[in-house]
C-alpha cells in the first residue's frame, strides 16, 4: 500500500489508523514524499511543517500502541492550513511580504480542534495576498499551477489548499471564503469545497479580510471527507462574538441515494451571459440527474444578483481597510529600513509591505467610507446586501436548495486577467450573493469542459449546512466525477 497511501480519503485514513493498519508516520511520510515529488510543479504550499507533523505522528502512534482509545475523527489525517489561519509556533504570513516571518504565539480556534480530533498539520498553502484575489497570482511569493493543466490558474484565494487536494499531496485542507475563495478553486481543480453558515466555525486567530463574510470551511475529493472536516472545526466559541453557538447535527450518508421530497431552484440569473457553452452544458446534465434522483426542479429569479458583486466589491474593501489598519510596522511583521519620523514610517512600510491589489482594495476601502461619499457608497451597498438577502429568504420559502454553477468559467491562462481586475472579479459573480446573504454553500466537481473540471453550486438556508451535504452526496453517489485525478503531466489531462 505503500505507495498510494497519500490517495487515500480522510474516513479511510483515520480508519486503518485507528485499526492499527497503517501508523500515522507511514501516513505523513507518504504525504510528505509526495509533496517533494509534486510541489515543483504545482507550488501549492508556502511551509511544509515536515519535522513538526513527524513529530505529532509519533506522538499519536505511541498513543494508540499504549492503548488509547479516545481518538478524534481525524486522528492520523493529514491536513493542510490556508496561510490565514494562525497557527502556533508556525509562520503564517498570508502570502504577503507584510507578514514574512511572522510567528503567532496562539493557534486559531479551528486549528486547536483540528488538534485536539487527531489531524496531522502538513503544512499552510500558497493564497492570493490577504485572500484577495481569484487566482492564487497575487501571493508576493510564487503562483500556484492547477495540477489538471499547469500552465492554467487553481483559482483563488484558497489557491493552494484547493491546489494541494487536487494534487493529491493532502486527503483535506482548509481555505477561507468571503467572497468564493473555497468553492471557486475547488470548482476550477476538480474538487468538493463548503462555505458553510456565517458563524458556525470560529473566526478566532483567522487573520480578517472582511470580518461580516469571512468563513472557513473545508476542501476535500469527496463530501464525506468535507463532512468530516466540516463537523470538527464547527460549533460554538465564545472568543468569535460573530460566532452563532451552534454545534452542527451530525450528518450520516449512506444507503441509496435520493432526494424525494426535496425542492431545488435554479435561479436563472445565474446562467446569464459570461457564463462558458461547456460549463452551462455540465450544469444542466447535472441538474437532469438531480431531477432523476427524485428532487423537484423549479427555474426561479433572483433579480438582486446582478447588484451583488457590485454591492460586495464596496463591502469587502470597506471593511479590509478597517482590518489592514493594523499592519503598520509597529506591531507585525515588516517595518521599512529607514524612516523620517513615524508618519514616514507607516507609509513605507505599507508601501513596502503591501500588493497592489491590497492596496487597490484599501484605496477602494477608505474612499467608500469618507464622508460624504459613504452614503453613496457603504450605505447604499449595505442596503443592497439587505436586498440580496431577503430575495435569498423569500426563495427558501419554496425551495430546499439553489443550484447553480460555481464559476460561469473553466480555469484560465496564467496571467491572462491579472492586468484587467474587473474581468478578475466577475469570476465570482456566483459565489458572492451566497457570502452576502451569509449562506452556506458547496461546490461539487460536475465534469470537464476542454479537459478542464467544472464545479456545480449547491446554496443552502442558514444553518443548513448538513442537509445540504446530504444533497450533494447523493448527486456525488450517482455521477462519480469526484473520483477523477489530474495526472501533472505539463499539459495536464485526465488519468485514463
Ligand atoms: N475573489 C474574491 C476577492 O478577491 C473573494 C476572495 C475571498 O473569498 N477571500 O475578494
Amino acid at each position: 500500500m505503500a505507495g498510494i497511501i497519500h490517495k487515500l480519503s480522510a474516513a479511510r485514513l483515520n480508519r486503518l489508523f485507528l485499526g492499527g493498519e497503517l501508523s500515522a508516520v507511514e501516513i505523513t511520510e507518504s504525504v510528505l514524499s509526495r509533496i517533494a515529488e509534486v510541489e515543483p510543479a504545482v507550488g501549492a504550499f508556502l511551509t511544509v511543517t515536515a519535522e513538526h507533523a513527524l513529530d505529532r505522528a509519533r506522538k499519536l502512534d505511541a498513543r494508540r500502541k499504549a492503548g488509547d482509545t479516545e481518538f478524534g475523527p481525524l486522528a492520523g489525517v493529514p491536513i493542510a492550513l490556508k496561510d490565514n489561519i494562525c497557527t502556533c509556533g508556525i509562520e503564517t504570513n498570508c502570502a504577503s511580504r507584510m507578514l514574512k516571518g511572522w510567528v503567532p504565539p496562539y493557534d486559531a480556534t479551528v486549528v486547536e480542534r483540528l488538534r485536539a480530533s487527531g489531524a496531522i498539520i502538513i503544512g499552510k498553502t500558497n493564497m492570493d495576498e490577504f485572500a484577495m484575489g481569484s487566482s492564487g497570482e497575487t501571493s508576493a511569493f510564487h503562483v500556484t499551477r492547477n495540477p489538471w493543466d499547469l500552465d492554467r490558474i487553481p483559482g483563488g484565494s484558497s489557491s493552494g489548499s484547493a491546489a494541494a487536494v487536487a494534487a493529491e499531496e493532502v486527503p483535506v485542507a482548509l481555505g477561507t471564503d468571503t467572497g468564493g475563495s473555497i468553492r471557486q478553486p475547488a470548482a476550477l481543480t476538480g474538487v468538493v469545497g463548503m462555505k458553510p453558515t456565517y458563524g458556525y466555525v470560529s473566526r478566532y486567530g483567522v487573520v480578517a479580510f472582511a470580518s461580516s463574510l469571512d468563513q472557513v470551511g473545508p476542501i476535500g475529493h469527496d463530501v464525506e471527507d468535507v463532512a468530516r472536516v466540516f463537523q470538527v472545526i464547527a460549533g460554538p466559541d465564545r472568543r468569535d462574538s460573530t460566532n452563532a453557538g451552534r454545534t452542527p447535527p451530525e450528518v450520516k450518508f449512506g444507503g441509496e441515494p435520493s432526494l424525494k421530497g426535496v425542492r431545488l431552484g435554479i435561479p436563472r440569473e445565474y446562467f446569464g451571459s459570461g457564463i462558458e457553452d461547456g460549463v452551462k452544458a455540465r450544469i444542466e446534465e447535472a441538474i437532469r440527474q438531480l431531477e432523476d434522483l427524485g428532487a423537484a426542479v423549479e427555474e426561479c429569479s433572483l433579480p438582486t444578483t446582478e447588484y451583488a458583486l457590485s454591492a460586495y466589491y464596496i463591502i469587502a474593501p470597506a471593511e479590509a481597510s478597517a482590518n489592514l489598519a493594523r499592519f503598520d510596522g509597529v506591531r507585525y511583521g515588516h517595518r521599512t529600513a529607514q524612516a523620517n519620523g513615524l508618519h514616514d514610517m507607516y507609509s513605507k512600510t505599507r508601501a513596502e509591505g503591501f500588493g497592489p491589489e491590497v492596496k487597490r482594495r484599501i484605496m477602494i476601502g477608505t474612499y467608500a467610507l469618507s464622508s460624504g461619499y459613504y452614503d453613496a457608497y457603504y450605505k447604499k451597498a449595505q442596503q443592497v446586501r439587505t436586498l440580496v438577502l431577503q430575495e435569498f429568504q423569500r426563495a427558501f420559502e419554496r425551495f430546499d436548495a439553489l443550484v447553480t454553477p460555481t464559476t460561469p468559467v473553466t480555469a484560465w491562462r496564467l496571467g491572462e486577467k491579472l492586468d484587467d481586475p474587473l474581468s478578475m472579479y466577475l469570476a465570482d459573480i456566483c459565489t458572492i450573493p451566497v457570502n452576502l446573504a451569509g449562506l452556506p454553500a458547496v461546490s461539487v466537481p460536475c465534469g470537464f469542459a476542454d479537459g478542464l473540471p467544472v464545479g456545480l453550486q449547491l446554496i443552502g438556508k442558514h444553518f443548513a449546512d448538513t442537509q445540504l451535504l446530504q444533497i450533494a452526496w447523493a448527486y456525488q453517489k450517482v455521477t462519480k466525477h469526484h473520483e477523477a485525478r489530474p495526472n501533472l503531466a505539463p499539459k495536464g489531462g485526465r488519468q485514463a
